[in-house]
C-alpha cells in the first residue's frame, strides 16, 4: 500500500508545491522565516517532517470566513474566502483542502465558519461538501465543535450526523432539531432568534388551539437534550415581510415561551448572547402573531413589560463584537428619535429573561471602533448599566477604543489635550493585556493576513456596596497606539488623564 499511497502524496506535494501564493500561504504561519526560504526549503520536493507536524498542529482549528471591507457591503468581493485568518482564493480551496488531508492528515477538532451563505451558491455548495469530505469525514472521527455550517446549507442530512457526533455544535436550523431525538449532553448548543420563530409556528401549524400548540411544544423539545451553555444569536436587523413604511431593521419578538422550555428542558446553566447586525435570517416570520399563544419578547422593549422568569443563570455573557445598533446605542444618549431602539433596557431584560448575577459584555470592534470622547463616553456606559438601579450584580465590560478618544484638540489654544477619567469609577491595579485578531480592510480586497494586536488594559470600577453591584470597565488601547501617539510632554501636563493611567508604573 505504502508505493500507492506515496505516489498519490507526491502528486499532492507537487500540486501544491507548484502552487506558490498557496504553499507560501500555508507556511507562513509556521515561520516567516520559512516562507521567505521556500526555495532552498524545496529542493526535491521534499518537506522536513517538523513543518508536516506543525501544519498539523496549526490545523486542529479551523476558522472558515468570508470576510469584507464594510464599506464595500454592496459590491462585496467573493474570489476568496478567509481560512485561518489568510486569505485564500477560490481555487485554492480544494488543493488546499486535499492536502491538509491527504498529505498531512489532519485531524480537524473544531471548525468555526462564518459568513460563508454570503458566498455565491455554487462555490458555497462545494465548500459545504468539501468541509465535510475533507475535514470532518462521515464519521465526524475527531470533530468536536462545529459552528456556523448550516448557514451554507440551511439544515443537511450531512450536518445534523455530525451534529450528533459534537460537544459545541450550531446554530441548529429546525430541521436538524428534528433528528435530535438521542439522549446527549452537550457543552454549548447555538440557535438563533430565528428557531424560536420556527418551532412556534410549527406547533401552531400542529394544533388546533393553545393547549395542543403547547402540547406540540413540550413534544418538539426533548429533556433527552442537555446543554450548559446556550448560545442565543439574536439578529439586530430583521425586517417584517411587507413593510408598508419601508423597512425598518430591529429586533423582532420573540416567542417567550419557546425560549423558556428550551431552556428548561435542555437544563441550560449559563447563556451567551450574540448581537448580529447582519444573518441570513433578516426576514421574519409573522404566522405566530397572528395567534396569542405566546409572549412577545424583545430585549429592547421596556423591561417593565417583562415578566421575571424563576430560572437561574450562572453567567450571562453577552458579545458585541459582531453588533452594530447595540453597540451605538448602549455607549450613546444624545441619539436622534429614529436612531432610538431601546437598548437601555437591554441589561434589565437579560435579568428578567436569563436571570442572573453575573454578565460580560464585550463592546468591541474592529471595524467601527466607537468615537466621541472617552469621559462621556464612559459616564454615558455608566448611566446605561445603572439605569434600573441593579442590586446583586457583578458587571464586567470589555471596552476597546480608538486612542482618539482619549484626547481632545483645543481650537482656542491650538493645542492638544488628554481627557480625564469620568466622575465615581475608581483605577484599579489590575493591569491588563489580550490579543486580537483585526484586520485593516484598507484595500477593496482586504489583506492577505489578519493582523495580530496586542492591546493593553486598564480597569476601572465602580461599586455600590449597599446594592451588591460591582461593575469593572477594562478599558483596552492597542499597544502600538499608546506607543506611538503620546508623547511625555503632554502626560506631565495631564497628570491626572485618563490615558496617564496606562503610563503609571506601579500604584
Ligand atoms: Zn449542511
Ligand atoms: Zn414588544
Ligand atoms: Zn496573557
Amino acid at each position: 500500500m505504502s508505493v500507492k499511497k506515496n505516489s498519490v502524496t507526491e502528486t499532492l506535494y507537487a500540486k501544491v508545491f507548484t502552487n506558490q501564493h498557496l504553499l507560501e500561504n500555508i507556511l507562513s504561519y509556521l515561520s516567516d522565516d520559512f516562507s521567505k526560504n521556500l526555495d532552498v526549503r524545496l529542493v526535491n520536493k521534499s518537506i522536513n517532517n517538523t513543518f508536516l507536524r506543525l501544519i498539523r498542529r496549526n490545523h486542529r482549528t479551523m476558522k472558515i470566513e468570508y470576510a469584507y471591507n464594510v464599506k464595500d457591503i454592496i459590491i462585496r468581493p467573493k474570489d476568496y474566502i478567509y481560512i485561518n485568518y489568510r486569505k485564500i482564493k477560490h481555487q485554492d480551496v480544494l488543493p488546499y483542502f486535499i492536502f491538509l488531508n491527504t498529505a498531512i492528515g489532519v485531524k480537524v477538532q473544531k471548525i468555526t465558519a462564518r459568513k460563508l451563505w454570503m458566498l455565491e451558491d455554487e462555490f458555497k455548495r462545494r465548500l459545504h461538501g468539501l468541509i465535510h469530505s475533507q475535514l470532518i469525514g462521515t464519521n465526524g472521527t475527531h470533530i468536536q465543535t462545529l459552528i456556523g455550517l448550516e448557514e451554507a446549507c440551511d439544515g443537511c442530512m450531512k450536518c445534523s450526523n455530525i451534529a450528533q457526533k459534537c460537544l459545541e455544535y450550531g446554530p441548529v436550523r429546525f430541521s436538524t432539531l428534528q433528528t435530535m431525538i438521542y439522549s446527549k449532553n452537550y457543552k454549548k448548543l447555538h440557535v438563533t432568534d430565528k428557531l424560536f420563530e420556527d418551532i412556534a409556528e410549527y406547533c401552531i401549524s400542529k394544533s388546533k388551539n393553545k393547549e395542543e400548540c403547547f402540547k406540540e411544544l413540550d413534544e418538539t423539545i426533548l429533556s433527552t437534550i442537555s446543554c450548559d451553555k446556550l448560545a442565543i444569536w439574536i439578529n439586530e436587523c430583521r425586517v417584517l415581510p411587507n413593510e408598508e413604511t419601508g423597512p425598518n431593521p430591529n429586533h423582532r419578538h420573540m416567542p417567550r415561551e419557546v425560549i423558556d422550555t428550551i431552556l428548561r428542558k435542555w437544563n441550560v446553566k449559563s447563556i451567551k448572547l450574540s448581537m448580529l447586525h447582519i444573518t441570513n435570517e433578516i426576514l421574519c416570520s409573522v404566522e405566530w402573531l397572528q395567534y396569542d399563544y405566546f409572549t412577545r419578547v424583545r430585549l429592547n422593549d421596556p423591561y417593565s413589560e417583562t415578566k421575571q422568569s424563576d430560572l437561574k443563570f450562572n453567567h450571562v455573557e453577552v458579545s458585541l463584537s459582531y453588533s452594530f445598533y447595540c453597540v451605538k446605542n448602549l455607549g450613546n444618549r444624545e441619539l436622534i428619535e429614529s436612531e432610538y431602539r431601546g437598548y437601555d433596557n437591554f441589561i434589565p431584560n437579560i435579568r428578567r429573561i436569563f436571570p442572573t448575577d453575573r454578565i460580560t459584555m464585550d463592546l468591541s470592534h474592529w471595524f467601527a471602533i466607537a468615537d466621541t470622547e472617552i469621559e462621556k463616553k464612559m459616564s454615558t456606559i455608566l448611566q446605561v448599566v445603572t439605569i434600573e438601579k441593579p442590586q446583586k450584580l457583578n458587571l464586567d465590560m470589555k471596552f476597546f477604543v480608538k486612542s482618539g478618544i482619549v484626547k481632545k484638540f483645543n481650537e482656542e489654544t491650538n493645542k492638544e489635550e488628554l481627557l480625564g477619567i469620568a466622575p465615581r469609577y475608581v483605577l484599579q491595579e489590575k493591569r491588563l493585556h489580550c490579543f486580537k485578531k483585526s484586520s485593516p480592510f484598507n484595500a477593496e480586497h482586504g489583506p492577505e493576513v489578519f493582523l495580530d494586536n496586542k492591546w493593553i488594559g486598564r480597569r476601572f470600577q465602580v461599586e455600590h456596596a449597599e446594592n451588591q453591584f460591582n461593575f469593572n470597565l477594562d478599558v483596552y488601547i492597542k499597544e502600538k497606539e499608546l506607543e506611538e501617539e503620546f508623547n511625555k510632554e503632554l502626560l506631565q501636563i495631564y497628570q491626572n488623564s485618563f490615558v496617564g493611567t496606562f503610563f503609571i508604573k506601579t500604584i
